[in-house]
C-alpha cells in the first residue's frame, strides 16, 4: 500500500538494540534474588525512544520487542519526535514491600542508564510501574550522574516534574477519538457506553464521556461488573470504590461478570484493562457497533476478524490511546525547558487535535485502500519513519 523499500521493510521488522540486564536485589529476609531486565530500542530514527517499563511476572523479552515496536508507529502516528522502546522487569510487584521494590526498580535503573538519557532514550511508566518508580528512578539516575536528571523519565510526581494533565492524558484522546467516530453512528441521542477496565484510563475516559451527556451503561474491572441501562454515576461509584467497596458489589447497578459486561446492549465498547479481553469466544456476543481501544492490544486478531465480518469498526489502540504519549512528550519539553511549564494548558488541546487528526488521516486512507483502520494506522506511521530513513541514509 505504501510501496516500502524492501530493505527498509526488513530492516523495521528488527529492533535497533536489545539489551537484557541481571538485576540483583537484597529482599526483606536478607536472601539475595535477581530478577531479569530488559529495554528494546526498537527505532531511533525520529527521534530518542520513548516507551514505557513494565513490572510484571509474565513478561518476555519477544513481548517487550514487539512493544518497542507498537511504540515507533504510536509516536510516529502522534506527531512526537520519538522513536519506540520498552523496557520490563519479569517480577510480581504484587508480591514484594514497598522497600524492595524501591530496590529492583533503583538496579534496573542503574543497570539500563548507559542506553538512556534525553537525546537517547526516555523511558515512561506502564503496567506495574507510576509515579513512585518514576521518580526512584529518576533520583538514582541523578544520584549516579550528579546531574538533576529530570529528562531522564516522564511520568513523574507533578511536584517532581511531572505535569498534572499527565494522569487523565489517555483517557482524554480516547474520548476525543469516540466523540468523533460517534458523529458517524449517527445515533440521533447521546451514545450508550460501555467501560471494560476501570482503572486510571478506564475512569478518566468515563468522567470525560458522561460530561458531555454521554450514558455509561456498563462497567467492569477484575472484580466483575455491573449494568445500569438508565446511566451509572460515577460520582457515586467513585465514592464507593473509595471507601473499598469491590466494583461488583457497587449499588450504581446491576451485578455482572466481566464477559457479560462486554456483550451488554449499547453503541461502544471500550476495553481499557488488558491484552487480549475480547478474543473469538467473546466477539460475536458484542452488541456495540463501535468499539475504541483504550488498552493496548484488548482485540486478538481472530476476535478483529469476528467483528469485522459482524459491521463492527475498531479504532486501534496505536491511534485511541496515544495521547499518553503525547503528555509525556510535553513533559520532556518542560524538562529541557530547566522546568519551567512552557506547554501550560497546550497539552490537552495538543492531544484532542492530534489524536483526531490521526484518526480522520486513517479512515481516509482505509477507504482508499480498502482496508481496516488498523492497518491503515499502521501503514502511516510506517511510511513516516521510512520517509526520514530515506532522508537520512545510513551510516557507515
Ligand atoms: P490500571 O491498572 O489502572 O487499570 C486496569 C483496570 O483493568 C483495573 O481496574 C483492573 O481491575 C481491570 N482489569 C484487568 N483485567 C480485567 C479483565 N479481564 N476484565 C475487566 N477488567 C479488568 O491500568 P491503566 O493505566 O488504566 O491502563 C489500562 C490499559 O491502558 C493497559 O492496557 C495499558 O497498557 C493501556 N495504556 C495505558 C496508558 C496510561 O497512560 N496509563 C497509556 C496507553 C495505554
Amino acid at each position: 500500500m505504501i510501496g516500502l523499500d524492501p530493505g527498509i521493510e526488513e530492516m523495521l521488522r528488527h529492533p535497533r538494540r536489545t539489551v537484557e540486564v541481571a538485576v540483583p536485589v537484597r529482599l526483606d529476609d536478607g536472601t539475595l534474588h535477581t530478577f531479569t531486565g530488559w529495554r528494546v530500542q526498537h527505532s531511533r530514527t525520529r527521534g530518542p525512544g520513548k516507551g514505557g517499563i513494565r513490572f510484571h511476572p509474565d513478561v518476555s523479552l519477544e513481548e517487550v520487542k514487539a512493544m518497542a515496536m507498537t511504540m515507533t508507529w504510536k509516536c510516529a502516528l502522534m506527531e512526537v519526535p520519538h522513536g519506540g522502546a520498552k523496557g520490563a522487569v519479569k517480577c510480581d510487584p504484587a508480591g514484594l514491600s514497598d522497600a524492595e521494590l524501591e530496590r529492583l526498580t533503583r538496579r534496573y535503573a542503574n543497570e539500563i542508564m548507559p542506553l538512556i538519557g534525553p537525546g537517547r532514550d526516555i523511558p515512561a511508566p506502564d503496567l506495574g510501574t507510576g509515579e513512585r518508580e518514576m521518580a526512584w528512578f529518576m533520583d538514582t539516575c541523578a544520584a549516579s550522574s550528579g546531574d538533576s536528571a529530570w529528562s531522564f523519565v516522564t511520568g513523574k510526581p507533578a511536584g517532581a516534574g511531572g505535569i498534572g494533565e499527565r494522569r487523565e492524558a489517555t483517557g482524554l484522546g480516547v474520548a476525543a477519538c469516540a466523540k468523533v467516530a460517534a458523529k458517524g453512528l449517527n445515533l440521533g441521542r447521546p451514545p450508550l457506553f460501555i467501560i471494560c477496565g476501570y482503572g486510571e484510563v478506564g475512569r478518566a475516559t468515563a468522567r470525560f464521556l458522561c460530561a458531555e451527556g454521554w450514558t455509561l451503561v456498563g462497567v467492569s474491572d477484575l472484580s466483575g461488573g455491573i449494568h445500569n441501562s438508565r446511566g451509572i454515576d460515577v460520582d457515586a461509584l467513585d465514592t464507593e470504590l473509595l471507601t473499598g467497596i469491590e466494583l461488583v458489589d457497587s449499588r450504581a447497578g446491576v451485578a455482572v461478570s466481566c464477559d457479560e459486561a462486554l456483550a451488554l446492549p449499547c453503541d461502544i465498547l471500550i476495553p481499557a484493562a488488558v491484552a487480549g479481553v475480547i478474543d473469538a469466544a467473546n466477539a460475536a456476543d458484542i452488541v456495540a457497533k463501535l468499539v475504541v481501544e483504550a488498552a493496548n492490544d484488548p482485540t486478538t486478531a481472530e476476535a478483529e476478524g469476528i467483528l469485522g465480518e459482524l459491521g463492527v469498526t475498531v479504532i486501534p489502540d496505536m491511534i485511541a490511546n496515544g495521547g499518553g504519549v503525547i503528555a509525556s512528550h510535553m513533559e520532556s519539553f518542560k524538562d529541557a525547558s530547566a522546568g519551567v511549564d512552557a506547554t501550560d494548558g497546550m497539552t490537552n488541546s495538543r492531544i484532542r487535535a492530534t489524536v483526531v487528526r490521526a484518526l480522520e488521516e486513517s479512515y481516509l486512507f482505509a477507504i482508499d485502500h480498502d482496508t481496516t483502520l488498523r492497518c491503515s494506522a499502521t501503514a502511516i506511521a510506517v511510511r513516516r519513519v521510512a520517509e526520514v530513513h530515506q532522508a537520512r541514509g545510513l551510516y557507515p
